[in-house]
């Protein structure tokens, strides 16, 4: 009975609810929380695509059917442009529910996700925490879900709960971090995927985060022009000083590069990243962004391609513990 009730109120809300545009459509959400769903949200498939790769994850035959649908319906979930929205009501995250929701959504592939702005930053201690890239992971999953017939009932909560954790703590253990020591609310933080994918990458200040993933896979170029790139991972990322309130994030790569035939992986290229710095305050801001891609040229006489197995194995295997905070 309950249950009925319940599926009329998401249609009716559907309908009610769907043409009236009440939040910020994605891109307006001004601070690090709404920037992390927009990223993850943009990235989702390779995510999932991650998950699905991971044996130790066992998933059952019901979560497998999920994911799978979850994955194959993400171009028709996309299709609604403002389908991620930020809302400060808190009326739309309370009812039906016993407790206010951090999201809501409806039945539909395609259907609006709302967020709640009034959970995006609790705080325990006065300093607001940030919803985490793998917190966020294992909301939208949750809410990607209802969108294929798994209701709003306990057990089904439940289910989609423990589905969104498992997923986000695959990626946990590849979230990788570097604080500018100086500063640290400055970090960068990448992502590397299964073979054959490239790498998120962005860079923060703590108030603003530019996403420079697209810039890293559309700068960087295989050793040979004939070969296509299929992925780019990040080996190694550090800061670098050049003088005062100088610095450079030095990323080294591993370009994937095919020739019809054949993937090879190449080291000795590098991405680089030179942030204008500032200080705001007191505290140390980014102002702008440059970067670019240094090529590794075996006809300079550059090693290119990797024979360190070693480096290899690293990016295969290494699990990692860090969490961006
Ligand atoms: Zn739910």
């Amino acid at each position: 009975m309950n249950r009925i009730v319940l599926i009329i109120f998401l249609v009716i809300s559907t309908h009610s609810f769907a043409r009236q545009e009440k939040g910020d459509g994605v891109g307006n959400g001004a601070g690090l929380s709404e920037n992390n769903f927009v990223f993850v949200y943009k990235n989702f498939s390779k995510y999932l695509q991650y998950a699905f790769l991971q044996p130790k994850l066992n998933f059952d035959q019901k979560e497998l059917i999920i994911l799978e649908k979850i994955s194959k319906s993400l171009s028709k979930e996309y299709e609604n442009k403002k389908q991620l929205q930020f809302i400060n009501d808190p009326n739309t995250f309370k009812t039906p529910f016993p407790y206010e929701r951090i999201a809501v959504t409806w039945d539909d592939i395609g259907s609006e996700i709302y967020i709640n702005k009034n959970l995006l930053y609790q705080t325990t201690t006065g300093i607001p925490r940030v919803i985490t890239i793998s917190q966020v992971l294992s909301i939208l999953l949750h809410e990607f879900g209802h969108h294929h017939g798994i209701g709003n009932g306990e057990d089904n909560e439940y289910f989609l709960n423990q589905l969104g954790a498992k997923v986000a703590g695959a990626l946990l253990n590849k979230i990788e971090k570097r604080n500018l020591n100086i500063a640290p609310n400055i970090y960068a933080q990448y992502i590397n995927f299964n073979k054959n994918s490239f790498a998120t990458f962005k860079i923060s200040d703590g108030r603003k985060f530019i996403d420079l993933s697209s810039a890293l896979k559309n700068e960087s170029r295989c050793p040979y022009s004939m070969d296509e790139l299929i992925g780019v991972k990040v080996w190694q990322a550090h800061w670098t000083r050049n003088a005062r309130l100088k610095r450079h994030l030095k990323l080294e790569l591993f370009l994937y590069c095919s020739d019809g035939s054949k993937v090879r992986a190449y080291g000795g290229a590098e991405f680089i990243v030179v942030p204008t710095l500032a200080m705001e305050s007191n505290v140390l801001r980014i102002k702008s962004t440059k970067f670019g891609f240094h090529p590794c040229d075996p006809r300079r006489g550059d090693y290119c391609e990797s024979k360190n197995k070693q480096a290899q194995n690293y990016l295969d295997t290494k699990t990692f513990s860090r969490e961006e905070k």
